[in-house]
């Protein structure tokens, strides 16, 4: 078997091993010696250089060097994209087994299904799935501005696209024009998809779209969104780092008020 990248989910995030700077995923010996049974791993498909990777959970407590637990979002510099969108992948993975040991509807102890991501209950077949929440994140364009937002739940203190789930029997259209009328009191036209992304804060899809102001003047809820205002390019504020589609929507549109005359 060739060697394996272990993503191990601990409750405070992904443990690594650690030596000096670098910073490594652990492989099947570490796994081993961190006491983690391969037969409870989730396949996760290979990495970008052809490593299989695989997650599993790790139980709460501390790790002894040279390994180390870091939180996911820490980890993107030193991770890279690919590893980190894999770590997000794992960390899902791992929480769906972990929410579905039991089946929700007769309380039995539920079965993975070889080779598919499902959970069977052996009593009354019921299936689960990982549970996947799309969200609809827009940026909104009046002129040569765009509505960026600091919201009470940023990781940060900069300001970002406007953004907000799914509900049940929504299309993403209605969930974008009710999220922007209730966060910030606008309306707006001319919806535009620009992209996709997923996001494990904790199992999001974020579906990225751009849409122009049609009316209204910005009101701030004041419980979710903080503050928001029209900014041009030349006087931004502090923006998302670049792993997030909030930050790939706002370059894009910088990138395109630069091509306009
Ligand atoms: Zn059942």
């Amino acid at each position: 078997m060739p060697p394996r990248a272990w993503f191990l989910v601990h409750p405070e995030g992904l443990v690594v091993r650690s030596d000096g700077d670098r910073v490594e995923l652990p492989d099947d010996d570490d796994a081993a010696a961190l006491g983690v049974l391969a037969e409870g791993g989730h396949d996760l498909g290979a990495l970008d250089d052809g490593t299989p990777a695989i997650a599993a959970a790790l139980g709460k407590g501390p790790v002894a060097a040279p390994f180390k637990v870091g939180p996911l979002r820490g980890l993107y510099a030193s991770l890279g994209d690919a590893r980190f969108m894999m770590a997000g992948r794992a960390s899902q993975i791992v929480e769906w087994g972990d929410t579905h040991r039991f089946c929700g509807r007769c309380a039995t102890p539920m079965q993975r299904i070889p080779n598919q991501r499902c959970m069977r209950c052996p009593k009354c077949d019921f299936l689960g799935y990982p549970r996947i929440a799309p969200a609809v994140i827009v940026l909104v364009r009046r002129g040569d501005e765009a509505l960026l937002a600091r919201g009470a739940r940023f990781p940060g203190a900069f300001y970002s696209t406007l953004a907000g789930f799914v509900e049940i029997g929504e299309s993403l259209e209605e969930t974008l024009a009710r999220e922007v009328r209730e966060e910030v009191g606008i309306e707006v036209t001319s919806t535009r998809y620009f992209g996709s992304q997923p996001w494990p804060f904790p199992h999001s899809l974020m579906v990225g779209y751009f849409a122009e102001w049609a009316g209204g003047d910005i009101r701030p809820d004041g419980s979710e969104i903080l503050d928001a205002r029209w900014f041009r390019v030349t006087e931004l504020p502090a923006i998302p780092p670049r792993v997030s589609i909030a930050r790939r929507l706002i370059d894009a549109w910088i990138a395109d008020v630069a091509q306009s005359p």
